[in-house]
Parts: structure tokens; C-alpha cells; sequence
């Protein structure tokens, strides 16, 4: 049987922090502010994920409560979601996603992020959508302040 999952992400902006979005480092003048690395991409794949399997959200599974999170890697998180997807006997057919951003520009980026999460989710640069839009200057968002991403995920499980 086939299960689909919706994920949401935002993380503030802050200048001078160390930005990392969809696995990879982007050189720019702010960051994302998180009690792991802050990969707002990361974040939404996984709550996609862990609602496809019925599950509930990363919050739950990785809370920010935990010492052991703090400064984490998001991309070891979205590592031990996949273990306890393989553990049901599921995989991923596709993911799709947007990130919402003013700056900077994500589509020199977006290679480099299917490079750092395909073979983790364990689908083709094809079966991974990343898409990048601006908000239009509307709301945090749009003021650079933010940035925001959704996914989803839909997945085979065994029937
Ligand atoms: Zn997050």
C-alpha cells in the first residue's frame, strides 16, 4: 500500500550564523537559527515522512529538550527516520518540495542538495523535487527574516 505525508518547516534567520539547507552548506550572510543545525528542508522531509508512517511529529522523536539534539546534524535525524522506515519495510517513492526563500538564490543550489539527500531517502535526483520560490516580499518570509519549506513524501509499505 501507498501512504502520503505533508511537512512544514520555518526557521528565523540570523545574521552571521553558518547556513545549512537541504544537507549542504550555502555560503551567505546569515543562517538559520535551530537547536540542531536549523535545515528547515531536513526538518519538513522528515515530519513527511514520519506522517506517512503514521507517526508523530520530529518534535516528539528529536525533541529540543534533548542535550543529545543540541547542534545535531539534521541530516544524521533524517539518517535514523530512514532506519525506522526500513524497519517497517517501507521506501520512498517520491519526495517533493519548496523552499520559501527572498535570499539567496536557491537554484544554484539545488543540485547539490539532490547529490546530499538522494542517496539517503534512496531515490533518484528525478524522484526528489526541490523547487525555490520568494515570497513575494510578504511577511518574515519576505523580509529576510526566514525562511520556510513544505515537502511531501509518499511511500510503499508492504500491504
Ligand atoms: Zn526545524
Amino acid at each position: 500500500m501507498h501512504r502520503i505525508g505533508f511537512g512544514y518547516d520555518i526557521h528565523r534567520l540570523e545574521a552571521g550564523r553558518r547556513l545549512v539547507l537541504g544537507g549542504i552548506d550555502i555560503p551567505f550572510g546569515a543562517g538559520l537559527v535551530g537547536h540542531s543545525d536549523g535545515d528547515a528542508l531536513i526538518h519538513a522531509i522528515i515530519d513527511a515522512l514520519l506522517g506517512a508512517l503514521g507517526e508523530s511529529d520530529i518534535g516528539s522523536h528529536f525533541p529540543d529538550t534533548d542535550p543529545r539534539t543540541k547542534g545535531a546534524r539534521s541530516l544524521d535525524q533524517l539518517e535514523s527516520v530512514m532506519g525506522l522506515l526500513r524497519s517497517r519495510g517501507a521506501a520512498i517513492v517520491n519526495v517533493d518540495t519548496v523552499i520559501v526563500a527572498e535570499e539567496p538564490k536557491m537554484g544554484p543550489h539545488v543540485a547539490a542538495m539532490k547529490a546530499a539527500l538522494g542517496p539517503l531517502l534512496g531515490v533518484p535526483a528525478s524522484s526528489l523535487g526541490i523547487k525555490a520560490k520568494t515570497n513575494e516580499g510578504l511577511g518574515p518570509v519576505g523580509e529576510k527574516r526566514a525562511i520556510a519549506c513544505f515537502a511531501v513524501a509518499l511511500i510503499q509499505l508492504p500491504d
